[in-house]
């Protein structure tokens, strides 16, 4: 079977796991900290605040922030759960918005309807976007950066699929995902499809001292050792707010400083396999039938997604490549077809998350797909259009 991702582990991995299992500290011990350090240096951030999944990542981003149940977050129609799911964890309401037929990406037009319309509403509380940077491709931080400023909005830009993406600005400099020029915080996720692999892991992003103090306290209950009676009683400690237990492990961390030291390569090897499948799709036998995903040169590749442009053919590509033992998977079924997330909307309040789902397929990319493999899924592909 070729699955559409999977993490890449190699000796120096396992090396500095099992150094951790011998030391004397499982959790809480140096490895956090140092891979904390590593991850503020390689996203260019002031604050990188490791916790256990890039789900928690989000739930501490948006509490820190002050999302309570007065609050209102929006989300682009078209992400993995997560990205929802943490406002509700909190008690806020979740408004979606329309993406690109194309990309999945944040439409501004729908943006700034949604977030006109919540102006009119009857939420007082702190208001949030969390532009997802889908398959890698990063989303448009400024414009949404300038629509939040105009109807008070914060931003946390789900970085998930993202470590490494940018997009170059008028005056030609990188803007990376997660490095928060334009956004409160970013979150980033360890899980083993992600860039970068920790087995469950995630982290949040920040220039903001005080967010990322918050966002620090809430990951372990509320607690602070940092009070005034704690010089004459080392073991005092306080719990001044209600937390949770959403800490990174030194196994974890350990995993993740090697996995954060091959991010570039990784990505250099995604790019290789992006540009082959673009090559093969650019020739007569596809066109028409099967869309490329759109090349920028910022695109960080934790996906490739085709699209087919005839109705019904994505489900049919997805049962005959199986047929081939090749794994491929749809990114995402849009939120609001999700029962628990329905109410309210219909489908065509989302022109452009109908389309893109309708067509959408992820087909395998990641730093371990052999040349051969890569060729069985295009010839399969072949096969399939023609
Ligand atoms: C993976 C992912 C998450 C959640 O990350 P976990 O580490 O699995 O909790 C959130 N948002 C997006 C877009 C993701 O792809």
């Amino acid at each position: 079977m070729i699955p559409y991702s999977k993490q890449s582990i190699n000796a120096k991995d396992k090396e500095a796991v099992a150094e951790v299992l011998g030391s004397p500290w499982l959790t809480q011990g140096p490895k956090v900290p140092e891979f904390e350090e590593s991850l503020a240096e390689s996203f260019q951030v002031n604050h990188a605040i490791a916790c256990s999944s890039g789900t928690s990542a989000l739930q501490l981003a948006y509490a820190a922030i002050g999302v309570d149940a007065d609050s209102v977050g929006i989300v682009p129609a078209i992400t993995f759960a997560a990205t929802a799911n943490a406002f509700r964890y909190l008690g806020a309401e979740v408004r979606f918005c329309d993406v690109g037929q194309e990309d999945g990406l944040i439409d501004l037009n729908s943006l700034e309807k949604v977030m006109s319309s919540i102006r009119d509403g009857n939420k007082t509380g702190t208001r949030v976007v969390s532009p997802v940077s889908l398959a890698g491709k990063i989303s448009p931080l400024e414009d949404i950066y300038n629509l939040c400023q105009k109807y008070g909005f914060r931003v946390v830009e789900d970085a998930s699929h993202s470590p490494g993406a940018f997009s170059t600005n008028t005056a030609g400099d990188k803007e990376f995902s997660g490095s928060c020029k334009w956004t409160d915080a970013a979150t980033v996720s360890f899980h083993p499809v992600k860039h970068i692999c920790c087995g469950e892991g995630g982290a949040i992003l920040t220039n903001s001292r005080n967010l990322s103090q918050r966002a620090g306290l809430l990951r372990s209950h509320g607690i602070t050792r940092d009070t005034e009676h704690s010089k004459e009683r080392p073991w005092y400690y306080e719990q001044i707010d209600l937390g949770w237990n959403f800490r990174l492990n030194d196994i974890q961390a350990a995993l993740g400083i090697e996995q954060l030291s091959r991010l570039g390569a990784s990505i250099q090897s995604r790019h290789i396999l992006a540009q082959r499948y673009d090559n093969a799709f650019s020739s007569n036998s596809f066109t028409g039938k099967l869309e490329r995903p759109p090349c920028v040169d910022g695109h960080a590749w934790h996906l490739y997604v085709i699209r087919f442009m005839e109705a019904g053919m994505r489900d049919e590509a997805y049962h005959f490549l199986k047929s081939r033992e090749i794994i491929t998977q749809v990114h995402y079924i849009p939120l609001y077809r999700h029962p628990y997330h329905a109410s309210g909307y219909t489908e065509n309040d989302f022109p452009g998350a109908e389309t893109y789902f309708n067509q959408c397929l992820s087909i395998p990319m990641h730093p371990e797909l052999t040349q051969d493999e890569q060729e069985k899924v295009i010839s399969s592909l072949n096969e399939f259009l023609n």
